[in-house]
């Protein structure tokens, strides 16, 4: 995708807004209009109270008091004190209506900006759980939770600092077009000298700020995904001594890195300190204009000073947060173009897809495996070929295969995770569709070889996905004695309450499986997948799972991996699978046996 403009990305951010929010953007710029006029008319009376104390005598003959009494002719605009008791309160009643009005608005587009964040991160991580298994096979996980947390450069980097610009704008202009008004020389003076002097700054900066924002959001993806990788692979960047290699890669990318916020600091910087110079030397240009060009009397100059003084306090900063915010937002451009790219991606592949129109299903005879053939992305030979049998509803079928022969890759098309390239699997009648797969996960158990367990409660975890109000402990009681696991649950603190997993109690590779099980038991299934379960486990917990698992023979239709013979023994049938292929189905006795002397004669080894 080419470089994303601001004005592009504005418009993409905004047609992704729910309706309800586009209505609050508006109403928010109506009432930041609101401040604005507020503001101005407060400098306003700071100018003409300054005026009022210093020469009350002139400024009630002037041509302002003049207008106002057209609308209220009192007496006090007559009196040099009333003149400046009543415009020293109106002084302090707009100040504090201005102050509620704009801590209002603050709030308002804080709170609106974290909303945006919420928004875009929740589209994100639904979308990303959403989308085919297959699109995550080739993805790194480390990336996808970087765009998710990257939600906060959509929020506080680019939209909050757009809505500042808004905010900074209306007054900044309602503040020249009042002072115009008065002071129209000085005013042009101003607005002439500050927008030549922020444009030219700008576009100095821009260029430097772009290659900053390209460069800091490469090495930020480079530094988070290698720590992810090094910390999830712990075990293996031990053994393999690799620590200081990683740690090595960090540095090369976090050094850089400093410098570069460095220079993001100094860049945004940079236009309030130049401005501000500027600033000073404008107002002293402007007194020096008035004295030798006009006529003025010492109210009309003290006047005149005070309004430019307050009116240089509040456009200063707001040309130069105006600049801040235009450097933020292109900071967080390259940011927002990568969550572009992947929401854009997430709802052409979702495209019609997601379907909410969810078909039932029901499974009373046969899974049928019906011809089918499968290719991962990217490579060029199917893994697997022209697969053809079946599953009899209550059988317990083994499948057994060397290494990479393609038999996880079997259970991730059964269980619906991956659909065939070509041929249908159907469960009875019915073929596994996308629309039908839900249903069928909802009573497919599946068991892998290394189970997920999540920190929390034993009971969240064998409950897994499930809203704490609907979970049903008498069930998970029931799971965990089906699991075989009482004697374990026995010895916890809190029983199915206690924390496990990283920061909990810490489980052995048997009991996260039997963990595991209890959770493909608790979703009452009538297929239970074990994907190769036992295969990490020491001689003693694998032929005590072993167990556990054929305890559902008979109840339960079974379907268990393994490249281990003695896993096998007792299924009803076993499916030999070779390089994607079925090399032969029978009895465990005869399948076993030939697939035992093909091992030791082919592969000279025998597990
Ligand atoms: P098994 O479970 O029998 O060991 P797999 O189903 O895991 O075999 O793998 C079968 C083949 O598919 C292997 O050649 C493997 O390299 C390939 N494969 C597995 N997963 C992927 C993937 N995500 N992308 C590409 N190829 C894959």
């Amino acid at each position: 995708m080419s470089d994303t403009s601001y004005f592009a990305a504005f418009k993409w951010v905004y047609s992704h807004l729910q309706s309800f929010r586009k209505k609050q953007f508006w109403l928010l710029l109506a009432a930041m209009f609101i401040v604005a006029l507020f503001e101005t008319g407060s400098l306003g009376t700071i100018a003409f109270f300054s005026s009022a104390v210093t020469d009350p005598e002139n400024v009630k003959s002037s041509k302002y008091v003049g207008v106002i009494k057209q609308f209220v002719d009192a007496e006090f605009l007559n009196s040099s004190k009333g003149l400046i008791y009543s415009s020293g309160l109106l002084m302090c009643f707009l100040m504090m209506v201005k102050n509620v009005l704009k801590a209002l608005s603050k709030y308002g587009m804080a709170r609106f900006s974290a909303a945006m964040e919420a928004h875009f991160g929740g589209l994100l991580l639904n979308g990303f759980l959403r989308l085919p298994y297959q699109w995550h096979l080739s993805r790194n996980s480390a990336d996808l939770i970087n765009a998710v947390q990257w939600r906060v450069y959509l929020g506080r980097n680019f939209f909050q600092p757009t809505l500042n610009i808004f905010n900074d704008l209306l007054m900044v202009s309602i503040m020249l077009i009042s002072l115009f008004v008065i002071q129209p020389v000085v005013s042009f003076t101003v607005l002439i000298v500050l927008s030549s002097a922020a444009c030219f700054i700008y576009k100095v900066i821009r260029e430097k700020i772009d290659r900053t924002a390209k460069t800091s959001r490469n090495y930020q993806i480079a530094i988070n995904k290698e720590a992810a990788m090094a910390i999830q692979g712990i075990k293996d960047v031990k053994v393999a001594g690799a620590e200081n290699a990683f740690v090595l890669k960090y540095y090369d990318r976090a050094i850089p890195l400093s410098k570069i916020f460095g220079l993001q600091k100094m860049y945004a910087d940079a236009p309030v300190l130049i401005l501000e110079t500027i600033g000073f030397f404008m107002l002293f240009l402007s007194i020096c204009i008035l004295l030798l060009v006009f006529d003025i009397t010492t109210a009309y100059m003290i006047g005149t000073m005070a309004l430019l003084a307050v009116t240089a306090w509040k456009v200063l900063p707001a040309a130069s947060q105006i600049l801040n915010s235009l450097s933020s937002i292109r900071n967080s451009i390259p940011f927002i173009q990568t969550l572009i790219e992947y929401v854009e991606q997430i709802e052409s592949e979702l495209d019609g897809k997601d379907n909410k129109d969810i078909r039932p299903l029901s499974f009373a005879n046969a899974v049928k495996i019906n011809n089918v053939s499968f290719a991962y992305e990217g490579n060029k030979a199917d893994t697997l070929k022209n697969l053809d049998f079946l599953v009899r509803k209550g059988e317990t079928v083994g499948i057994i295969g060397s290494s990479g022969a393609g038999k996880s890759t079997l259970v991730d098309l059964i269980i619906g995770l991956l659909g065939p390239i070509e041929g249908t699997i159907n469960i009875d009648d019915q073929v596994l569709t996308p629309t039908v797969v839900p249903s069928w996960i909802k009573i497919t158990g599946y068991v892998s070889q290394s189970s997920y367990i999540y920190d929390g409660t034993l009971a969240e975890n064998i409950a897994f996905g499930i809203k704490e109000a609907d979970v049903d402990r008498a069930l998970i009681k029931d799971c965990c004695t089906m699991a075989s696991m009482n004697e374990f649950v026995e010895t916890l603190p809190e029983g199915i309450d206690t924390f496990i997993g990283e920061r909990g109690v810490k489980l052995s590779g048997g009991q996260q499986q039997r963990v595991a099980i209890a959770r493909a038991l608790y979703r009452k299934p009538e297929i239970l997948i074990f994907d190769e379960a036992t295969s990490s486990l020491d001689t003693k917990n694998e032929t005590s799972i072993q167990k556990t698992i054929y305890s559902f023979k008979g109840s339960q239709t079974l379907i268990i991996i393994a490249h281990r013979l003695s896993t096998l023994e007792k299924c009803d049938r076993v499916i030999w699978l070779e390089k994607g292929m079925v090399k032969m189905i029978g009895s465990p006795d005869k399948v076993i046996s030939l697939y035992g002397k093909d091992q030791i004669e082919n592969k000279g080894w025998l597990k």
